[in-house]
């Protein structure tokens, strides 16, 4: 904060909270607010009612409850105490940000992550075993619904398979499982609905939740039946292009140059208008955050860098196929933390 000229630290709701606390804000209209100052204390402001549910740690911050009649706003305007700067959390709710730009008239408002980014994007050796628990527990997963029938279910039941399995095997919260069939795997955020699955079916699913605080995320494709020459071939492209983008992602890398490997395989087979999003996105203490393998970002990967690799093919109408795992760039080369078997699954 002192280099970046910040002199107040305000996190409300988002993954910073529970990263410096432990506690993570509840998305209500009642504020709640960790107030940091340079060189002074930190100061965790919580509705009475959520005091209950705060671990405190007097070594790391004060908690102060406010009652129904007090004035949050205000209380958080005179801890912060008038700073000229203050970096506020990137997904703290508009109306508490513009009543704090009233509360604090002189006061210029940045974005936390700022301040939070640079530390969250390199993962320590807790945070990568906790990736890594996350990963093998949606690995498992992956491996059980290559055994499971999907021809005549619907996509809603394989969906609500997949979050009760999350939930058994360890995770505290299913953040999504995506079940896109047939001409729904074009949509690459489709929205498992009623559709029954048949025969011939190409079936994405796309999977992941919060283990102890951090995130999984796996993209596996199953195939009703045996496949088309033409879905077989897209899918070896796909492999190919996930395998050769894992490779390129070691340690001083850009992360536009891993984007680049996975586009230029789909490309070299003739496919790649389909290939319609970045190759991929940080993961940690939420699903998606930096860093992001996208065009643009010359961002060096660096050793504790964590993020999926999920190219995708998509032909609107007919089906759609995506390949993602989570690896760890290390001094070592990159490292996968999934280890589910990506050859071809077919289902019945
Ligand atoms: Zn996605
Ligand atoms: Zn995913
Ligand atoms: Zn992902």
């Amino acid at each position: 904060m002192d280099e970046l000229g910040i002199d107040a630290l305000l996190l409300s709701l988002g993954a910073d909270l529970p990263y410096l606390t432990g506690y993570e804000a509840v998305p209500l209209e009642r504020l709640t607010m960790l107030i940091v100052t340079v060189g002074g204390e930190a100061t965790l402001v919580v509705p009475r009612l959520e005091a209950p549910r705060v671990t405190e740690q007097p070594d790391a911050f004060t908690v102060v409850a406010w009652d129904e009649t007090d004035d949050p706003v205000a209380l958080v305007a005179r801890l912060a105490g008038a700073p000229a700067t203050a970096a506020v959390g990137d997904q703290t709710w508009a109306r508490f940000v513009l009543d704090l730009q009233a509360a604090l008239p002189g006061t210029r408002f940045r974005k936390a992550s700022e301040v939070t980014g640079p530390l969250r994007i390199v993962k320590d050796a807790a945070e990568i075993a906790a990736l890594r628990a996350a990963a093998h527990a949606v690995d498992e997963i992956a491996g059980v619904m290559r055994e499971r029938p999907f021809a005549g279910r619907r996509e809603a039941e394989v969906h609500r398979e997949l979050v009760e399995r999350m939930l058994e095997l360890g995770h505290e919260r299913a953040n999504f499982a995506i079940v896109a069939s047939g001409p729904n795997g074009a949509s690459p955020h489709h929205e498992p609905a009623g559709r029954v699955i048949g025969a011939g079916d190409v079936v994405l699913c796309d999977f992941g939740g919060t283990m102890h605080g951090y995130c999984s995320d796996i993209t596996r494709m199953f195939f009703v039946g045996e496949p088309s020459p033409e879905v077989r071939d897209a899918y070896a492209v796909l492999v190919d292009a996930q395998e050769q983008a894992v490779r390129a992602a070691t340690v001083g890398t850009p992360c536009e140059a891993v984007d680049a490997t996975a586009r230029s395989v789909i490309a070299e087979a003739g496919l790649g208008e389909t290939f319609i999003h970045r190759t991929g996105h940080g993961i940690g203490a939420e699903a998606h955050e930096e860093p992001y393998l996208v065009a643009g970002n010359d961002l060096p990967l660096a050793p504790g860098h964590a993020f999926s690799v999920e190219p995708g093919i998509y032909l609107p109408g007919r089906f759609g196929l995506r390949l993602e795992d989570i690896v760890v760039a290390t001094t070592g080369g990159p490292e996968r933390l999934n280890e589910a078997r990506r050859d071809l699954a077919v289902v019945g």
